[in-house]
């Protein structure tokens, strides 16, 4: 008798090629539910939930399998976008290691934030000078890259900051995000005349939640200094 053919996409409603190792694979999954287990494909991660009592019916469901495939399809074509087809567009800069509070949850280690470095103005705009050729060279011509001074506390080497944004405002937008707590009149000025993006630091929608996270060196919260601006 003829060997029947397989090819690596055939998919059997009749269950003959199901796992076989040659084709489509799809692993079941317990996941602790109750009613619905995983099924995955082990060469993509990708995964659906099915009712249990209907796996048996799913797995020999030959339109279920092709839309799974498609789906499949799709989310490995996006996977790929994203971790080979994409350039990057944005930074994230950090011109201090320093910042002026103290939040229960803060990632950044205490002694860095006390007494850490703030980058010379120099080097803040050498930096960006390198950014502005290297973001000339690999971006469309009516792409403007993004850069966004983060922290610790930016609002700490404001002086740099602030020669950054005048010297190269034509070559990115700008945005800063900030605790807040440095934000005076005449800096509000500089960053809304420029169209800057203010970012303020906040957890929660009051001072008796925002205060116990978010706190001065001294222990005090800033939530309604913060509002205020
Ligand atoms: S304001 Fe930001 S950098 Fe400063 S302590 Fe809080 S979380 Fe950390």
């Amino acid at each position: 008798m003829a060997k029947e053919k397989i090819t690596n996409n055939f998919i059997s409603s009749q269950k003959k090629y199901f796992n076989t190792g040659d084709g489509f694979q799809l692993q079941p999954m317990d996941i602790g539910h109750k009613h619905y287990i995983g099924l995955i494909s082990p060469d993509t991660a990708f995964w659906t939930l099915v009712k249990k009592n209907c796996l048996g019916q799913v797995l020999t469901d030959s339109s279920f399998l092709y839309k799974y495939r498609k789906k499949e399809k799709s989310f490995l074509n996006e996977m790929n976008l994203l971790r080979f087809g994409l350039k990057p567009s944005a930074v994230y800069f950090n011109p201090t290691d320093r910042c002026n509070m103290n939040c229960s949850y803060c990632y950044i280690p205490e002694e860095l934030r006390k007494h850490g470095k703030h980058m010379s103005t120099k080097r803040v705009l050498k930096a960006l000078e390198i950014l502005k050729d290297y973001f000339q060279a690999t971006l469309p011509k009516d792409q403007i890259p993004q850069i966004v001074f983060h922290g610790a506390e930016p609002m700490l080497n404001k002086e740099a900051v602030f020669s950054a944004i005048e010297r190269f405002d034509k070559y990115f937008r700008f945005g800063i995000q900030t605790n807040g707590t440095l934000l005076d009149s005449e800096a509000i000025k500089f960053l809304t005349s420029r169209k800057i993006s203010i970012g303020l630091s906040i957890d929660g929608g009051s001072g008796k939640v925002a205060d116990k996270l978010r706190k001065t060196w001294n222990g005090k919260g800033v939530f309604q200094k913060v509002t205020k601006v």
